[in-house]
């Protein structure tokens, strides 16, 4: 059965950027694991790319992955800005920084200024307005935590103190009209959400499998999910291989079965891997989620195919940020700089639009939704509040013009003040860096405002960045990644550029770097 008709344009507005007869739009399915981390990605040991980087695949089974990328234009140089669940969701949906659209910090209950602006204009706005049928299934956690359970009004989704977990009620969905979603809820065996209609499921089953089978039945318009004479604009957010990844509990056997005979120090193949850290069992259940999403991914390609929707429907694969697993002595597996957490997978296939290659463009997580809309020739409708940039003339080859990064900006903020009940006040913005095509420099500052740590990398030379270049030693280098630094932190109209951060630190330093 042929379910896809052809697609007319439903409002004047939409045909208006192209004289020529429009060509249907295409769909768009962005699918992102939560904590998916670039190199738990087989390919990248296989002949073709493993020239495109300097540090080994994880020993991970990633068939269906590995098949897409063969397919698919694959970066390998896209970071997450700000490598933590919520702030990378906010960048994400408007293309803004963090201070712009609200999500400064991880949203909790405790966190009450952190949540994405009801009146931020989201992609899945533009997409809605522009003709696109637009769903939104699984993670959200973009807004803190309401009063707002439906089944219960005046009271939090759950008794959890604080709250993490939230339900966005119809008025905050920007756009997303089919809805089958939480905010952050870690039991990978036992997830719930909330469809369009508030109503919450409890399906007891693993939520890669059931996310998936609810975008299955989203694409063949089982349950008359979407409007099928528009285009459709899909989510997928998976939330393993998130943590926990500790027993048979947080994923599936017949995955972890590919990994439970080997010795888990065997899979730890980065130099700069600590296995003696607590954390190092771990690796088995994390590699089985990487293999879960893996497997639930390719069901969903198989169906796209079997629809005869893949021709036209741009399938994005990636993840919100990575994951250090022991890498740097560090149990925080996020939010820092280092290659592990800050970089991300990031693939697009577009069946004769894009062709498969390895392209090094740097992409930051600001830049996806305005290059989303670019790819969706939608470039004329990118809001004027978005202020990543449309890469889209890179990808797609099509002679328009555009400036490709020579860096990108990573930003770490903290809590600010803590009032008396425990809720936090503003933000402290603990560190900013840049990654360059050769080198990452991340300075850190204390409570005060003095230098915490510079850390520089040559990440030519040091894939592992094992060893910190101490500023001192080469302050020429150092002269040249902060006059980068400082001209990202201006295009981002950072507040380390407004409150001057970055310029009193350097006076500070000036007299000990002659
Ligand atoms: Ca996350």
């Amino acid at each position: 059965m042929k379910i896809r008709n052809i697609i007319l344009p439903l409002t004047g507005i939409a045909a208006v950027s192209c004289s020529n007869v429009e060509e249907s739009r295409p769909n768009i399915i962005y699918v992102f694991p939560d904590q998916f981390r670039i190199s738990s990605l087989a390919f990248w040991d296989s002949p073709e790319y493993e020239g495109a980087v300097n540090w080994k695949a994880d020993p991970v089974h990633t068939p269906n992955l590995d098949g897409f990328a063969d397919e698919a234009l694959v970066l390998n140089s896209a970071v997450s800005t700000c490598p933590l669940s919520s702030p990378h969701r906010g960048m994400l949906l408007t293309g803004m920084y963090p201070e712009r659209n609200g999500v400064t910090l991880n949203c909790m209950a405790l966190r009450p200024e952190s949540t994405l602006r009801p009146e931020a204009t989201c992609i899945s706005d533009v997409l809605d307005q522009a003709g696109y049928f637009c769903g939104y299934i699984g993670k959200l956690h973009a807004e803190t935590p309401m009063k707002n359970n439906p089944d219960n009004p005046g009271h939090f989704v759950s008794d959890r103190t604080p709250e993490w977990d939230a339900y966005t009620p119809p008025e905050r969905r920007h756009g997303f009209r089919y809805w089958y979603s939480y905010g952050t809820f870690d039991v990978h065996k036992n997830p719930h959400y909330w469809d369009t209609d508030g109503i919450r499921h409890d399906p007891h089953e693993y939520s890669v499998k059931h996310e998936t089978d609810r975008a299955i039945a989203f694409l063949r318009n089982e349950n008359g999910e979407r409007d099928a004479g528009k285009p459709f604009f899909l989510m997928l957010a998976y939330n393993p291989p998130h943590s926990p990844y500790e027993s048979l509990e947080d994923c599936m056997e017949e995955d972890f079965n590919l990994y439970k005979d080997m010795d888990y120090r065997s899979l730890y193949v980065r130099d700069n891997a600590d296995t003696t850290l607590t954390k190092a069992p771990s690796a088995r259940y994390y590699f089985a989620n990487v293999t879960g999403v893996d497997r639930e991914f390719g069901r969903l390609l198989a169906e796209l195919e079997r629809l005869g929707l893949d021709k036209n429907t741009i399938v994005i694969f990636t993840s919100d940020h990575g994951e250090t697993m022991c890498s740097q002595g560090t149990y925080d597996p996020k939010n820092s700089i280092y290659t592990e957490s800050y970089c991300v997978p990031f693939m697009i296939r577009y069946p004769g639009k894009i062709r498969h290659r390895i392209d090094s463009t740097m992409l930051s997580t600001t830049d996806i939704m305005p290059t989303l809309l670019g790819m969706a020739g939608l470039y004329d409708r990118i809001p004027d509040s978005v202020e990543g940039h449309d890469l889209s003339p890179v990808f797609l080859e099509d002679g328009r013009e555009c400036t490709v990064p020579d860096a990108t900006l990573y930003i770490r903020n903290l809590d600010g003040k803590k009032n008396p009940d425990g809720t936090v006040h503003g933000i402290f913005p603990g560190a900013r860096g840049i990654r360059t095509d050769r080198y990452t420099m991340e300075i850190s500052i204390t409570r005060d405002y003095c230098i915490d740590r510079v850390m520089i990398f040559d990440d030519w030379n040091d894939p592992y960045q094992m060893r910190n270049i101490p500023y001192g030693e080469n302050p020429e280098l150092f002269r040249e990644l902060c006059g980068i630094l400082d001209r990202k932190l201006e295009e981002s109209n950072d507040i380390w550029y407004r409150e001057n951060i970055l310029e009193k630190l350097l006076e500070d330093l000036n007299s000990t770097i002659q």
